[in-house]
């Protein structure tokens, strides 16, 4: 796809992509079987419903193997970078992510900026000890720089700023479709970070990575090209309304009120 947003090639794309679907993935195949016809577009699914259907989301040529690979739910270090970047966060500076897990990920992508955990307050671990354990790793990076860009849900940074006193900090909250009013990245349990607030105010879908379409009061979002899982017409919580943004020309959105 060219850089420039071209409204034609993004609706390639997505046909790309649910012909793809269709053709090789158990989930969509299955609509069919359903529908006792082939569909032209595939039905939109709450995103609540795809938690436990990895296996059933990958092509049947590239089965989910849940022994063998951890779980494609932790998505691509690209689609937090592509998330920063439209949110006008680009450089080497170091990127903590507020995560339930911690993950084997040093660098944000390939090329990208230095990448750390922070374990959600929530999380649990055996010990407080092994919590500190887990975050020491991604408070020296920090430390180290002198600055850093720290991911999350609001409360869970905020219960870290004080062990990050003396850092220059930027904050980016993480928020649902439905916070999307108050925060910087938009993210789902399944599609990943989906959009983020750009300079111009507006929350921009991630569109070079998802297509969206309005469906029924809420948006029904793509991810275009990626193949495991192959994730078509998730509805992400908070309803939401597609626009244009008149200032870049790209794709919007709104949250229904
Ligand atoms: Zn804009």
């Amino acid at each position: 796809m060219s850089v420039r947003f071209s409204a034609a090639a993004w609706e390639r794309s997505y046909r790309r992509t649910v012909r793809l679907a269709f053709s090789r993935v158990p989930y969509y195949r299955d609509q069919w079987v359903r529908a006792g016809r082939a569909l032209d577009e595939p039905l939109p699914t709450p995103t609540g419903e795809l938690a436990d259907q990895l296996h059933r989301l990958c092509p049947f040529a590239e089965p989910y193997d849940p022994g063998a690979e951890p779980s494609l739910w932790i998505g691509p270090a690209g689609g937090l970078r592509a998330a920063l970047g439209e949110a006008g966060v680009r450089g080497r500076v170091p990127v903590l992510e507020v995560r339930r897990a911690v993950l084997d990920r040093r660098t944000l992508g390939l090329g990208g900026p230095p990448y750390g955990v922070l374990l959600d307050p929530e999380a649990t671990v055996v010990h407080e000890r092994r919590r500190r354990e887990l975050n020491a790793p991604a408070l020296k990076l920090a430390a180290d720089a002198g600055r850093v860009v720290v991911v999350g849900e609001r409360a869970a940074v905020a219960s870290f700023l004080p062990e990050l006193a003396g850092v220059e900090v930027k904050v980016l909250e993480r928020v649902t479709l439905a916070g999307a009013a108050e925060g910087a990245l938009v993210h789902d349990p399944h599609l990943g970070y989906y959009a983020a607030r750009a300079g111009c105010g507006r929350v921009h879908l991630l569109w070079r990575r998802f297509h969206a379409r309005p469906e029924g009061g809420a948006l029904a979002v793509s991810a275009l090209g990626r193949r495991r899982p192959v994730l078509v017409a998730v509805v992400p919580d908070g309803g939401g309304e597609l626009g244009r943004c008149p200032g870049h020309g790209t794709p919007i959105l709104g949250v229904a009120s």
